[in-house]
């Protein structure tokens, strides 16, 4: 999945609590669309879906950082939570997706994320074929557009500037591999 699809899923998500708190409910919402960004950053350093990419530790740390934010529920705490509850999801969500070879919709690659308490990576689902597929834009999508209805201030504004990068990522990801093959290493 893209790592707009990520963002917008984690911000969405946040959308639940509205009917507990919008203030803080905001709150999460930036912080979980920044913690479905952050695992991706391990395209730049190490091993890409492995270095920052933790299925089981965040989602487990995320029950324990909920925990928190209920018993004491300011912004500190609800970022933090949201924060590592959406690198969870994407975390996870990338064994939905497709593996990790510069052309994922060959299905050639058993690599969908690394699971550290299972010392293994798990297959790719191909729910989501591949990064930049169709699907992915749709999901993607949709899930802005949640945001859109349900927050105003910077996250609607950072969740509408995904729009076009995902569209765009979409149209083009196909020649990826012979136009930025680098960027896919
Ligand atoms: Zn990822």
């Amino acid at each position: 999945m893209m790592v707009t699809t990520h963002a917008a899923m984690g911000a969405a998500l946040s959308a639940l609590l509205l009917p507990l708190s919008p203030e803080l409910a905001g709150v999460a919402a930036l912080a979980a669309f920044c913690g479905g960004v952050f695992p991706d950053l391990d395209l730049l350093v190490g091993e890409h879906r492995r270095t920052l990419h933790y299925p089981d530790y965040y989602t487990l740390l995320a029950f324990g950082l909920a925990g928190v934010a209920l018993l004491r529920p300011v912004a500190a705490t609800v970022a933090v939570a949201a924060f590592v509850a959406s690198a969870a999801v994407h975390s996870v969500a990338d064994a939905f997706g497709g593996g990790l070879a510069p052309r994922p919709w060959v299905r050639d690659d058993h690599r969908g994320v690394y699971c550290r308490l299972r010392g293994r990576w798990v297959h790719p689902r191909h729910w989501v074929r591949w990064d930049g597929a169709p699907e992915d834009l749709a999901l993607g999508g949709a899930l802005a557009l949640v945001c859109i209805a349900a927050f105003d201030g910077p996250v609607r504004w950072l969740v509408v500037l995904t729009l076009p990068v995902s569209a765009t990522y979409t149209a083009v990801r196909k020649r990826l591999p012979e136009w930025a093959p680098w960027l896919l290493e």
